[in-house]
């Protein structure tokens, strides 16, 4: 299995896990119909381990960089999107 890709950058600074807009959670699960970040916790306080997380799962087979549900990206990045976040790094496979 190859390493687990980093969480580069989160811009949700409502996640709990969010500090300084780098995901302090120890894996990420991305999943659902979109690519959405399924670890976000809204919170006010925040997280103050010193760790940058990695992406342990993703649902979201439509993506060319989803291989039996891990991620083969060399990275992602985590955006708001609406009321959620979202994985920025998502790519349609070419048909
Ligand atoms: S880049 Fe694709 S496979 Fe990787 S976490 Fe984002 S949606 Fe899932």
């Amino acid at each position: 299995m190859n390493k687990m890709p980093p969480v580069k950058k989160c811009e949700v600074e409502s996640c709990y896990f969010n500090n300084e807009q780098r995901c302090r959670a120890g894996a990420i699960t991305v999943g659902s119909g979109e690519p959405r970040c399924e670890t976000f916790a809204q919170s006010a306080s925040h997280s103050r381990v010193d760790t940058q997380a990695e992406v342990g799962a993703c649902h979201v087979t439509s993506c060319r960089y989803n291989d039996q549900m891990l991620c083969e990206a060399a990275g992602i990045d985590v955006v708001v999107h609406k009321d959620h976040a979202d994985c920025e790094t998502y790519e349609p496979r070419q048909s």
